[in-house]
């Protein structure tokens, strides 16, 4: 009887086209059995209710249902095993009131398990008589379970992979799928969109058609030995796409085993990143990189140098550090204007470029401050070498805007070895060697010696201080006396200023230097000619109209545009005195530069009612063209060539020619440094107009002038 059924369900489940297999199996068995309803239904345990999911009543299917499981035969089936009752169920749940609707007398239940012995449905029939062979009902009942059971599995297993295909295929990562042997099985649309490749396309490949050949093999080799020991691997590789083009992306690999631990596919996840990089390409330029030159910045080049020093034990070459300066660019800058500037830097930074090799370093570590590291010069000679390279490189004009500007390198080196302590110190060292190179004159080079920290950090030190000084207004005055030699009257004086520090007078042949390299000779230089307009003031005053006060001014006093010649004569308006009371002292040098306004500035302060006097004649350029070519009014012979006149022949017979020229171009010359009577002898016999010096007396305050002139006439 009860083969009889099975094989009828059989060949009704046979017949059934349909893939419904909870349906096709409900309907059957109501058909065999012989039961006016059966079903299988989900048990909802959060609310404790069944709804089926296949119902079937005499040889058709009905319309699904849901119902409270609390006081059924169906709760104690959920809770324990088969349930089987042929009759009188109404009376054994009489709170059932389904049951009593429906007007059921026999009822047999089977809970349906899934893997982990859970029960999450049931199958049920219901009988309005009594259940004739209940035990051939059971035995089918457990027959039947554990096929529904399967497909019950089997149903789910395909919900959850509809919806992790789902997933695979809305994913915005890209996912290859590959069987053991690395083939790939199964790709996603974003994988496509990415790579341009089509599932077609790739089914079988090895993923490995992807890579580029970018990727070192060191990182294969690691991925691989972390898949096999940890089953994922995950980093950034570079891949090609089906057009060639190469990507950057963030890759993750895992390795999938079944339940025995064998391995069955891998699973690749993959983003594409380009749009990571660049902005994190740009942030890390922006970071690093100098954005006008595309050089190194200061911060990335400290960086490599720290580098250098944590590596130094390991080469016995020792890495060439050079801060350089461009010597003359705050004046080209002010001259041609910023846009010329920046591309004169931008010409630098090339020029440096093309000068180091691949593994070298350039960088602009300040407005017009570079930098090189430099690492396979092994001998001195190569460091010589190189440095004349580019000194070399720095002698040839650069072209900008159809102008040629020359600009030229002070550069100070320093060597990184095992005794290198921070990249501070070393950048500390170099620079200190520059601002020593920079003071020797431009296109100069200077290494570092111990010797010379101990003279830049005073000179550092000291800059500090005369700053402070030039802010506390500690900085004095002093006029030396000019005697007119054929009327024997003072009628002029040289304003020397004076600096009194830690109890000490430094000489302004120290200090002058620094407040001209460190941009603190502009305010000096005024202050020197406001206290002077002042004193000047107080002679006039005094009824001594007529005294002229020259006043010394450095080369970096003058302006390079002479739309700002006018803040010359500022101070002498504001305070009210005659221009004419004012000689302003150059040097050769600053009229030796290539400045083509100091020769327009020099007119347009004689215009306007100074004088000008060329000082230190005779000392570095010594040109008599000078007196030709600029308007200048008086020639002051240096104390080098007075102080030896009486006792050098030579030196002698240089002064008068010096004179002797100079008059005949219509200069007055003075003379300076005149200490003895035998020297003003001797210049007075070569008809000097001016003398200066401690024979007639040092350098005095301000109160002592009006003295001095009224005491010198009754001498006199
Ligand atoms: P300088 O312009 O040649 O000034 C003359 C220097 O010779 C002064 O030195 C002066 O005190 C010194 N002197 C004058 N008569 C004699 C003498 O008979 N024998 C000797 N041995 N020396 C004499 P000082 O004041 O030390 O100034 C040194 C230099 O500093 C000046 O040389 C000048 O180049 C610079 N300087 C001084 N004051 C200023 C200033 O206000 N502005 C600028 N730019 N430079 C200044
Ligand atoms: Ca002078
Ligand atoms: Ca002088």
């Amino acid at each position: 009887m009860l083969a009889r059924k099975i094989e009828s369900i059989v060949a009704q489940l046979s017949d059934f086209k349909d893939t419904n297999f909870s349906q096709n199996i409900c309907l059957a068995l109501a058909n065999a059995i012989d039961a006016n309803l059966v079903f299988i239904a989900n048990i909802n345990y959060i609310e404790d209710t069944a709804t089926t999911v296949a119902c079937a009543q005499n040889n058709a299917l009905q319309e699904n249902f849901t119902y409270e499981l609390a006081n059924s035969p169906c709760e104690d089936l959920v809770n324990g095993g088969l349930c089987s009752h042929s009759d009188n169920i109404q009376q054994l749940y009489p709170k059932d009131q389904l049951l009593v609707d429906m007007g059921i007398t026999g009822y047999i239940g089977i809970p349906l398990k899934n893997s982990a012995n859970e029960t999450p449905a049931i199958l049920v029939a219901l009988f309005k008589h009594t259940i004739e062979h209940p035990k051939a009902v059971e035995s089918l009942f457990l027959l039947f379970s554990g096929l529904i059971e399967k497909d019950l599995e089997a149903q789910l297993f395909v919900k959850r992979l509809e919806l992790s295909n789902h997933i695979i295929n809305e994913s915005k990562e890209a996912i290859v799928i590959s069987n053991k042997h690395n083939q790939i099985i199964q790709v996603n649309k974003a994988f496509t969109d990415i790579t341009g490749y089509s599932e077609a396309e790739v089914l079988g490949k090895d993923p490995g058609i992807l890579g580029s050949e970018k990727n070192s093999a060191l990182i294969y080799q690691e991925m691989w030995q972390e898949l096999s020991q940890h089953g994922s691997w995950s980093g950034e590789v570079i891949n090609q796409r089906k057009n060639g083009e190469e990507f950057p992306e963030l890759l993750s690999i895992n390795s999938i085993h079944d339940d025995q631990g064998n391995l069955t596919n891998y699973a690749a996840f993959f983003f594409d990143i380009t749009a990571r990089k660049k902005s994190e390409e740009k942030i890390f330029k922006q970071a690093n990189f100098d954005l006008l030159t595309g050089l190194a910045n200061r911060y990335f080049y400290m960086d490599k140098v720290a580098k250098n020093i944590a590596m130094a034990h390991l080469t016995d070459v020792p890495a060439l550090v050079l801060t350089m300066d461009l010597d003359l660019f705050t004046e080209v800058n002010n001259l041609y204007g910023h846009d010329f500037g920046d591309e004169l830097l931008k010409a630098v930074a090339n020029r440096l470029q093309s000068l180091i090799a691949n593994n070298d370093l350039a960088a602009r570590t300040s407005g017009d401050g570079f930098a090189l590291l430099i690492n396979n010069l092994k001998h001195h000679d190569d460091i010589n070498a190189f440095i004349s390279k580019l000194h070399k490189a720095f002698n040839k004009p650069f072209y900008i805007q159809e102008t040629s500007v020359y600009c030229t390198l002070s550069i100070g080196a320093t060597l990184i070895n095992n005794e290198t302590e921070t990249a501070q110190k070393v950048m500390k060292k170099a620079e200190y060697a520059m601002h020593h190179a920079k003071k020797g004159g431009r296109n100069s080079f200077e290494f570092f010696t111990d010797n010379l920290q101990s003279q830049v950090e005073q000179r550092l030190a000291l800059k500090n201080d005369l700053q402070q000084a030039l802010n506390n207004q500690a900085l004095t005055v002093e006029f030396q006396p000019i005697i007119e030699v054929n009327n024997n009257k003072v009628t002029k004086f040289e304003a020397l200023v004076r600096w009194q520090h830690k109890g000490q007078w430094i000489s302004p042949a120290v200090f002058i230097p620094i407040a001209e390299e460190f941009g603190m000779i502009k305010p000096l230089g005024e202050f020197v000619l406001r206290t002077t307009c002042f004193q000047i003031k107080a002679l006039n005053s005094q009824g001594f109209n007529d005294v002229i006060i020259n006043v010394n001014r450095s080369v970096a006093e003058i302006p390079l545009n002479k739309k700002h010649n006018a803040q010359w004569l500022n101070t002498i308006r504001e305070t009210g005195i005659k221009a004419s009371s004012i000689c302003f002292e150059i040097t050769e040098s600053s009229l030796a530069t290539n400045n083509y306004n100091n020769e327009e500035l020099l007119h347009y302060l004689q215009h306007a009612g100074c004088t000008i006097a060329l000082d230190d004649f005779g000392t570095g350029y010594s040109s008599l063209s000078y007196l030709s070519r600029f308007p200048i009014d008086f020639l002051k012979i240096d104390q080098a060539f007075v102080k030896e006149m009486t006792s050098n022949k030579d030196q002698h017979t240089l002064v008068a020619t010096i004179i002797v020229m100079a008059k005949a171009l219509g200069k007055k010359v003075v003379a300076e440094g005149v200490e003895t009577q035998a020297q003003l002898a001797s210049l007075m016999a070569l008809d000097c107009d001016f003398i200066q010096g401690y024979y007639y007396s040092k350098p005095l305050s301000g109160e002592q002038l009006a003295p001095f002139i009224r005491s010198f006439k009754q001498e006199s």
